[in-house]
This record gives C-alpha cells, sequence and structure tokens, in this order.
C-alpha cells in the first residue's frame, strides 16, 4: 500500500512539474551541466604572469600554461607558484623554434630540456602537455614529441591587437562550450583582456579548468602524438576533484592518521609541512604519524592540473607523561603523572608499549635487570620511554645501561663506594671530574685514612679540612702523590686533565712501591707526545707500559683533555685490577 501510494505520489509530482515547467521555463529541474572552458598562457612564464595569477586566484578560476623552458629558467618561482595554485604546467619548448625546421635530436632536447627545467617545480615523473611553437607540426615532430598535443579552438589575435578591450571582445565573440582559448602573458594587455573576457564568460555559466580537467571531466582521454582543438560537452561531467578528508585516532598509543579521497584519486601527502608536488609521498593506507604534526594532503588523477584543493590538519592528541622509576631495596615502583593513564613496563629490555605488561603495584625485581616504561591507554598517546637498570650488585641507575663501555666499571666503583652516585640514580657519566674528586677517588680506594697531622699540614689556601675532598688532598700531599700549582694554590675545583691523572695516579702505584720497567720514550708513539708537559712525562710513560692509559683511536694521548666521570671510574677498575694482579 504504502509502495503504492509513493508512486502515485512521484507521478502527481510529475505531471505538477510539467506543468509548471510550461509556465515557468527557467525553473531549473536539475541543475543543468556545467559549460567548461581551458584558457591557456603561452610563452611565459614573464614579468606579468604574477598579476595574473593574482587575478585567477581571485576568479576562483584554473588555466594551462604552456612554457618556455628558457622563461622557465628566469621565472622559477612563478613555475612553483602556477603549480602550487592547481593550474597546469606544460611544454611550449625550450626556446620558442619551428620544431620542423630541427633535425630529431633537436626536437627532443628542446621538449625534454623543458621537461627536466619543469620538473624542478612540479617534481620528476610528472608529464606535460605540449603545445608546439607556431603549431607548427609534422607527423615527424609530433612522433618524436611524444606527449598529448594541445591546438586551439579561439585565437585572439592577442599578440598582434595589444588591446585589452580587443582581446576580450575576440575572446567573446568564439568562445563556445568545450573551446580551448589561446591567449599569451607575455603582453600585459592580454592578462587584461584574459581576465575581463573570464569575469563576463563567469557570468554566463562558464567555468575555468585546466586542459586535463576538460578531458578528465569529460571521460575524454588525451592521446600521445595526437592534436587536441577542444573537447566539445558529451553530456557527461565527473565534476571537480573532491578534496581528501584526514582524520586521526590513537592506536595503540600510536597517532594512526587515515586520509580518503574519491575512487580513482591518488592522495599525495606530507607529514612535516613540506609542499605537495609529484615526488612527494602517497598514501597507500592509514600511517602512524608522532604528535603534533600537520598533515598536508591532496587528492589528485595527476599532480600537474588535474588534482583538489590542498587540505592541511594540524593534529594534536593528549599524550601521556612518561612515568617514574624508582627502585627501592629491589622493589620497583611506577610513578604516574597522567590522570586516567594506564603504566606498562617490561623487565628484558625491549622498550614499554602500551601491550607490555600492565602494572598495578610494586614489583620485586632480580639484580641485573632493565626496566622500561610507559604511560598511555585509551585515547591517550604514549608518553615516551623511561629507561632504568637495576644492576648486578644492586644499583640503580637512571643513566647508565650494559653494554656502554664504562657501565660495569661504574657498577662496581659505586658498590665499592670509590664513586658515589649523583642521588636519584644518576651516574652523571659524562660528567667532568675535578681534581679535588680524582683525589678523592684515590683516597677511598686507598682505603687508608689521613691523620690529624697531615690535615694539620695543609698548606693549600684553597683546600680546608671540612670539603669533602680536604682529607683526601692532605692524604695525598703528604705521600707525594699530588703536588699543587704552588704552596697556596691546588685549585681543588679545576678539571683535571689527563696528564695530570697520569701524574696522581703514577705518584700512587710509586707510593704503592709498585715500579715501571723500562718506561723511557713510552709515550713517544702518540702523534702529539710533544704536547705532554715535561713535568708529566715521566708519569705518562709509565701509565702507558703498565697500560693503564692509552692514546686515543687516532694515536693521540691528549695531554690536556679532562676526564669524565665515566672515563675515571673504568680507570680506577683497571688501577684496581692492576694491583690485585701484582698481588697489592
Ligand atoms: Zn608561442
Amino acid at each position: 500500500m504504502r509502495k503504492q501510494g509513493g508512486k502515485r505520489f512521484a507521478a502527481a509530482v510529475l505531471v505538477l512539474t510539467l506543468l509548471l515547467g510550461g509556465f515557468f521555463p527557467a525553473m531549473p529541474v536539475k541543475a543543468a551541466a556545467k559549460k567548461l572552458v581551458a584558457i591557456t598562457f603561452d610563452d611565459g612564464p614573464g614579468p606579468y604572469t604574477n598579476r595574473l595569477l593574482d587575478g585567477l586566484k581571485a576568479r576562483g578560476a584554473k588555466a594551462t600554461f604552456f612554457m618556455l623552458g628558457s622563461r622557465a629558467e628566469a621565472y622559477p618561482e612563478v613555475v612553483k607558484r602556477v603549480y602550487r595554485e592547481g593550474h597546469q604546467v606544460a611544454n611550449h619548448s625550450y626556446d620558442h623554434p619551428d620544431l620542423t625546421t630541427l633535425s630529431d635530436a633537436g626536437v627532443r632536447s628542446q621538449i625534454q630540456n623543458t621537461n627536466q627545467i619543469l620538473n624542478r617545480a612540479c617534481g620528476k615523473g610528472t608529464s606535460y602537455l605540449v603545445r608546439s611553437p607556431y603549431g607548427s607540426e609534422t607527423s615527424r615532430t609530433r612522433s618524436l614529441i611524444g606527449a598529448p598535443l594541445i591546438y586551439w579552438s579561439v585565437d585572439p589575435v592577442d599578440w598582434k591587437y595589444r588591446n585589452a578591450e580587443t582581446v576580450k571582445q575576440n575572446i567573446l565573440k568564439n568562445t563556445f562550450d568545450g573551446a580551448i582559448v589561446l591567449v599569451h602573458d607575455i603582453h600585459s594587455t592580454s592578462v587584461d583582456g584574459a581576465l575581463a573576457a573570464i569575469d563576463s564568460l563567469k557570468r554566463n555559466g562558464y567555468e575555468f579548468v585546466t586542459v586535463q580537467e576538460l578531458f578528465r571531466r569529460r571521460g575524454k582521454t588525451l592521446e600521445k602524438g595526437v592534436d587536441h582543438y577542444s573537447c566539445k560537452p558529451t553530456g557527461k561531467d565527473l565534476g571537480p576533484v573532491k578534496a581528501p578528508v584526514i582524520s586521526n585516532e590513537a592506536e595503540n598509543g600510536r597517532l594512526k592518521i587515515t586520509i580518503t579521497a574519491q575512487a580513482g584519486a591518488q592522495i599525495y601527502y606530507s607529514t612535516n609541512g613540506s609542499a605537495l608536488n609529484q615526488e612527494s609521498k602517497r598514501y597507500t593506507g592509514p600511517f602512524f604519524a608522532d604528535a603534533p604534526c600537520t598533515v598536508r594532503a591532496v587528492a589528485a588523477f595527476d599532480m600537474n592540473g588535474s588534482r583538489s584543493e590542498e587540505i592541511s590538519a594540524a593534529i594534536t592528541r593528549p599524550t601521556a607523561k612518561a612515568p617514574r622509576i624508582q627502585v627501592e631495596n629491589g622493589m620497583l615502583t611506577l610513578e604516574n603523572f597522567t590522570e586516567g593513564a594506564m603504566l606498562f613496563y617490561t623487565l628484558d629490555g625491549t622498550a614499554a608499549t602500551v601491550n607490555s605488561t600492565e602494572y598495578t603495584g610494586p614489583v620485586e625485581l632480580s639484580p641485573g635487570t632493565v626496566i622500561s616504561a610507559c604511560a598511555g591507554g585509551g585515547e591517550l598517546l604514549s608518553s615516551r620511554e623511561s629507561r632504568a637498570v637495576y644492576s648486578r650488585r644492586g644499583n640503580f641507575f637512571r643513566d647508565i645501561f650494559p653494554g656502554q663501555w664504562y657501565y660495569n666499571d661504574a657498577d662496581r666503583a659505586v658498590s665499592s663506594g670509590y664513586l658515589y652516585g649523583m642521588g636519584d640514580g644518576l651516574f652523571a657519566p659524562e660528567q667532568p671530574v675535578t681534581r679535588g674528586q680524582l683525589v678523592t677517588f684515590l683516597y677511598r680506594y686507598s682505603g687508608e685514612q689521613a691523620s690529624e697531622e697531615e690535615l694539620g699540614a695543609l698548606s693549600f689556601e684553597d683546600v680546608t679540612p671540612e670539603e669533602y675532598y680536604g682529607e683526601a688532598v692532605a692524604w695525598a700531599y703528604a705521600r707525594g702523590i699530588v703536588s699543587g700549582y704552588s704552596e697556596k694554590v691546588f685549585l681543588p675545583e679545576r678539571r683535571v686533565t689527563r696528564e695530570e691523572m697520569s701524574v696522581i695516579f703514577a705518584g700512587f702505584l710509586t707510593y704503592r712501591g709498585i715500579s715501571a720497567p723500562d718506561s723511557a720514550g713510552a709515550a713517544e708513539k702518540y702523534l702529539d707526545s710533544g704536547r705532554i708537559s715535561p713535568w708529566a712525562l715521566g708519569a705518562v710513560e709509565k701509565m702507558t707500559v703498565w697500560n693503564l692509559l692509552a692514546g686515543d683511536t687516532n694515536g693521540k694521548f691528549l695531554p690536556g683533555a679532562g676526564s669524565t666521570r665515566g672515563q675515571a671510574a673504568s680507570l680506577l677498575m683497571r688501577l684496581a685490577d692492576f694491583l690485585e694482579g701484582e698481588g697489592m
């Protein structure tokens, strides 16, 4: 019943429409197919092309530019703008010869050189329509060119009249639905006449499209080696290329971006804000990106002249803050800084993700465990990773890890109490070591104690017994292991150099009764041996013979270079192993 009623109603509407149509013929039943026209500009770019582009933009008109390679070289920014604003870039030879007078190689080079120049704006792999200079062709040149050839159906002879009003009238007089109009943007009058004609034709229902779009929208193919003069209505209009749609979501804590476009169109995109051309990334399916980012995308049947408006989306999504790892007495705890976030961790050295074990409370650790943790879940993007290690010796570090060359020595030195951590799980391996610190490390290693008399004998004005290095300096000075810069000056806060370090360590070994066999000349192998201070040379030679210090990979000793905590820990443990080997 309902169906029948529907049919009857539809029939009534049809009758009414026909009746009304008879009385009011202007009342449209359906939107009329658009009248399309392709305006083309030859011989540029030139000094008026930017003004023309401004005019086209203001009118929402697209055009095709048959450029000379020589002019494109002179106006590279204009070529880029033509391309960027969705017009079609096309090839009109390098310098406008009559191609029929050239050899085969001459024709090819006119076309190919120009293609390469245009590629600088449009990207490699772009296809260009060609218009032969003067329209002068033979079957030989057509086949050598090997691209679709574009003639024209409307020629206002603008180059001859040089009068804007005449150019306009000549265009208006001859333009029809599907016409290809020939103008030259190297004449100011042609630019004015063309823009005035566009205004008038738009009022009469014309839409200005590129040559590529004129043919695509009407379901026609542009064939290589064949001349095309116009594209009359076919009863079909596929419509302009629709802009793509960019969407995003959180998937497994990562930012997933999806771009959709109409069937058959290819999507070109960038995520770093870079301009799009033929060489841009092509969308093949949803992808992951780092937030925040700006996604630019365009849908195209051909990036050169058959594409949508460009879409740009600045994407931000809430990102969880990294959790804080804490280990006390072998128990791992994670602290969350993001409301609503869940915490995840691994204990096998791999990076934690939202698919890792969820943290629900303190976890007991075995020594020698690398901990990775992150926050995230739900609509939140995952935090960056937090990483820490609970060492084999039961130390907790946030900034040194197994695999680093000094890791094991640092762990040993901290466990033995020679070096202390910097608090809060920090070892600070790259931090420079001062003279006061180095002597302190050695003092702790020695296991000895400075006596009251030794403390009383300290003559340096910049070393007081209350400082953490006070006892150490007094102990070392009394044993001849260190000396000051003068009787009054020790400079405990100054970064220790490698040659000073040699003197201090060699002094300590000598104090312990170790002698270096035949060390004279041992430093000569260093490329920079001449830079070693005379007062340090003997010590550097001994350290070299003992294999406690060596040159860098370039064969230099670098006597004046400083030392880091990582290096000091490593040297101290080498010293400990060396003395153990000596039975000391
Ligand atoms: Zn020309």
